[in-house]
């Protein structure tokens, strides 16, 4: 039992219970998903926000292009600064390297948003 789980919006039941990501209320069947119910306080919900090497918010999907010289193992030159990357993808990364991308030439490798700005 699960004594934080909030009443049936229904029918105010108190004897609702998880059922996988929803919440099933065993009095009228009424089935909802909890995010939608209130009083619970998850981690804030806001999505954080990434911010490129000049302050622009930066969103899935958006262009970027690499503003300094980046080295990359196994390559001579590295990623010069000045290549675009496209299609960028915000992630929790370790080390603050949140965006998650495909360079080319380079394949699938993860950012800094500190080198990048919004193209
Ligand atoms: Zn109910």
């Amino acid at each position: 039992m699960n004594e934080n789980l909030p009443p049936c919006p229904e029918c105010s039941s108190a004897y609702t219970y998880e059922m996988g990501a929803l919440l099933v209320c065993p009095e009228c069947a009424h089935e909802w998903t909890p995010s939608a119910a209130a009083g619970q306080s998850a981690e804030d919900d806001g999505e954080k926000v990434i911010r490129d090497s000049v302050g622009n918010i930066l969103a899935d999907g958006d262009t970027v292009t690499v503003v300094k010289t980046l080295k990359v193992k196994g390559s001579p030159s590295g990623i010069k600064a000045g290549t675009k990357v496209r299609n960028i993808r915000l992630v929790d990364g370790v080390d603050g390297h949140d965006i998650d991308c495909k360079v080319d030439g380079f394949g699938p490798m993860q950012l800094k948003s500190s080198v990048v700005k919004k193209a």
